[in-house]
């Protein structure tokens, strides 16, 4: 996600009001969720809770899968793993509790690798690939000789410039073709795959297409992704993402079996918690507005696979994806907090979070991140309220 709108995310904007909320009765969203804990008025304490930890016997970590937090992840490049012995992201993993890596840049082919991925697979670490894959799905050189393929703008011209024409069926089948590619070289180790389409592309205004929104378009392709993907892996999930331009759900394209809701907030605002409602970050995105959007998807997703992207550690991000101008993660523990109750509130039981250019040079111009394990614990010891 290197989109240069987030520059303007420095100039976040936080105006509070209280009288005029942004999303009419945002104030109920998440209270009525089927998977809060139906019980949780009557304990308390939560001591029959078989999710939180009983504080008598602090000796053992419960099991993975007693953890509210399933999916504990990070996503980050290859430069920013590849020196443990100046920040190790594997020990980090295996002492705090984070368990889903997803690596870009990895030297695939390569010894260095390989041991990477044996030591992942020893300590029980997933192995997946968040990416924007689009161009892969359907190669842009294609355009050549089939521009039919390819999405017609708001000027009715057909262009190659993002995504596709999701309503060629010839298209469709170049599509599946490549998906089946992508799975096998991009094998993930939890079933999980990311097929994302263009970073901030645009959708396509056919005849045939125009009245079907981003999300409508992209869960298109990724129905038949999904169908691709099960031959050659029968477990195989993919994820519809919840971005910049696919923020609101998909309204006449149902996901198909294996389709995993992905929410990555990317307009918000990391100083406040999302519970704020009225913060507003960029592009007019309040965090009402976010947790409607929330709502809105788990209407059309099942939650129990559901999955947060978060930012808060993204330095690629807060450094405005310049490498050579690192800034400071500006972790806020509290905020953190907040939010992963809120996202439990919502039933939400996967999250992971960019940590990208947290690496290496991270710790050279600012000593090392602490922050790292207290994401990492902050997930693996999250008792929900
Ligand atoms: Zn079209």
């Amino acid at each position: 996600m290197t989109m240069a709108v987030l520059l303007a995310a420095v100039g976040f904007s936080c105006v509070k009001q209280p009288d005029t909320s942004a999303i009419d009765g945002w104030e109920k969203i998440g209270e009525g969720q089927a998977t809060v804990d139906p019980g949780e008025s009557e304990d308390p304490d939560g001591s029959k809770d078989p999710e939180k930890p009983n504080p008598e016997d602090p000796s053992t970590d419960p099991p993975q899968d007693e953890h509210w937090f399933l999916t504990r992840g990070v996503v980050c490049g290859w430069d920013d793993v590849n020196a443990p012995k100046t920040l190790d992201y594997i020990d980090i993993a295996r002492k705090h509790g984070l368990n889903t890596f997803s690596i870009y840049g990895a030297p695939r082919g390569q010894q260095v690798w390989a041991d990477f991925e044996n030591d992942c697979a020893r300590y029980g670490i997933a192995l997946e690939y968040e990416e924007h894959m689009m161009s892969f799905l359907l190669p842009r050189n294609l355009f050549n000789t089939h521009p039919e393929y390819f999405r017609m703008n708001e000027h009715g011209v057909r262009v190659e410039d993002a995504n596709g024409c999701p309503s060629n069926k010839d298209a469709l089948e170049v599509v599946y073709q490549k998906a089946q590619e992508l799975g096998r070289n991009y094998k993930s180790t939890n079933h999980k795959y990311y097929f994302w389409q263009d970073d901030g592309g645009g959708r396509c205004y056919c005849p045939e297409c125009k009245e079907l929104n981003a999300s409508d378009q992209a869960l298109i392709y990724e129905n038949v992704c999904i169908e691709a993907l099960k031959e050659i892996d029968p477990d195989a999930m993919l994820c519809h993402l919840c971005y910049a331009t696919t923020t609101d759900p998909p309204k006449k394209v149902k996901p198909k079996d294996g389709i995993f809701l992905e929410f990555a907030p990317f307009y918000r605002n990391w100083y406040y918690p999302l519970k704020d409602t009225w913060v507003e970050g960029v592009n007019g995105m309040t965090h009402a507005k976010y947790l409607k959007s929330l709502h809105d998807h788990l209407e059309v997703f099942p939650v129990e696979t559901a999955q947060v992207l978060e930012y808060w550690l993204d330095d690629s991000m807060w450094s405005g994806w310049n490498r050579s101008k690192l800034k400071e993660v500006p972790w806020d523990i509290n905020v953190f907090q907040s939010d992963l109750q809120t996202y439990a509130k919502y039933g939400i039981r996967h999250i992971t979070c960019y940590t990208a250019y947290v690496g290496p040079q991270y710790v050279m111009k600012f000593g090392y991140p602490d922050f790292l394990i207290e994401y990492a614990e902050g997930l693996r010891d999250f008792v929900k309220e």
